[in-house]
């Protein structure tokens, strides 16, 4: 896959962990916490789990590894995936196909078959539902977070990220990195707003 969105380093996340000081509409983090770090890895790349993953676990962090259900490395190394969920990372929705906008410049590696204008939002939607029940069976949670395949939310004319809110806690809307510069203002289904994109 040409498309890679490698290591994003996202500062200030951590939506399940936030708290809120008393009588006050401060964001705090839990005890002395100053700030969060979240890494998160697409595609699911054989380097992930030879390369990434050993040397997290040397330091004892842990990474958001968001797996493309097609990739051979899911098929093939379903017990090192499982493995690694086992010791605390984190394995996220990345859907089945990673389907992409063909139309937009730079986009010609993208196969007719995997054309995200070709695709239809609610074909689409179930297409990741079902990689949920797939990440289900690999690591046994129900609770899942979503980053969107080249940060395109239009399938086939229509914003499928929006059909997505009440199956994920999270998701991802683009690609990037940067700190989170109001934590009371950030919206877990994007860093941009859904309804302009
Ligand atoms: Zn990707």
């Amino acid at each position: 896959m040409k498309f890679r969105i490698g290591a994003m380093l996202l500062v200030m996340l951590g939506m399940s962990q936030f708290a809120f000081a008393a009588n006050e509409r401060q964001f705090q983090w839990p005890g002395k916490i100053r700030a969060a770090v979240s890494l998160s890895y697409d595609d699911a790349l054989n380097s992930h789990l030879d390369q990434v993953i050993p040397a997290l676990d040397k330091y004892r962090l842990k990474g958001s590894f968001y797996l493309t259900l097609s990739n051979p490395s899911v098929a093939t190394r379903m017990s090192e995936w499982r493995a690694a969920a086992q010791r605390g990372h984190e394995l996220g929705n990345h859907t089945l196909f990673h389907q992409c906008s063909a139309a937009l410049p730079g986009r010609e590696w993208v196969q007719p078959k995997n054309d995200l204008d070709r695709t239809s939002a609610d074909q689409l939607k179930d297409q990741i539902l079902l990689a949920n029940t797939m990440l289900h069976a690999i690591d046994g949670k129900r609770e899942r977070t979503f980053t969107v395949p080249c940060g395109d939310q239009q399938a086939g004319g229509v914003n499928y990220v929006e059909m997505l809110k009440s199956d994920f806690v999270a998701i991802k809307a683009r690609a990037g990195s940067g700190v989170t510069a109001d934590m009371m203002a950030l919206d877990p289904f994007g860093r941009i707003p859904l309804s302009t994109s």
